[in-house]
């Protein structure tokens, strides 16, 4: 699972299908990605001390992970991601449609890296 908080993904399935939103939180057990104005739900609350009149709260779910595809940075394609080492040893991820980097997954590693 390649995706993180902070990308850009589109939704591909389910009612907010076409939606391009960024990520907000990732939970790797379940699979699931919590998007930005994805997944709207109203949740009703009864009256507490931090809603003395109750009501309903809209908020967002999680949605699986195969339900939204990452949005590439450069060729704003969405698109698969892969991991490879990059020259300088360090692992990364890259489009897969363009094959650019976007962004390092762990620092580099001089046995990885190219000669
Ligand atoms: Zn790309």
């Amino acid at each position: 699972m390649l995706i993180r908080a902070g990308d850009t993904v589109e939704v591909v399935t389910g009612a907010d299908r076409g939606t391009r939103s960024r990520v907000i939180q990732i939970d790797r057990v379940a699979g699931k990605a919590l998007v930005e104005n994805v997944n709207r739900v109203y949740k009703h609350v009864r009256r507490s001390q931090k809603h003395p009149q109750g009501g309903r709260l809209s908020k967002e779910m999680p949605v699986q992970l195969s339900n939204v595809m990452f949005v590439c940075t450069s060729c704003g394609a969405k698109s698969r991601l892969g991991a490879r080492f990059s020259d300088k040893g360090a692992k990364e991820r890259f489009c897969k449609k363009c094959s650019a980097a976007v962004g390092e997954i762990s620092p580099p590693h001089t046995g990885h890296a190219k000669k």
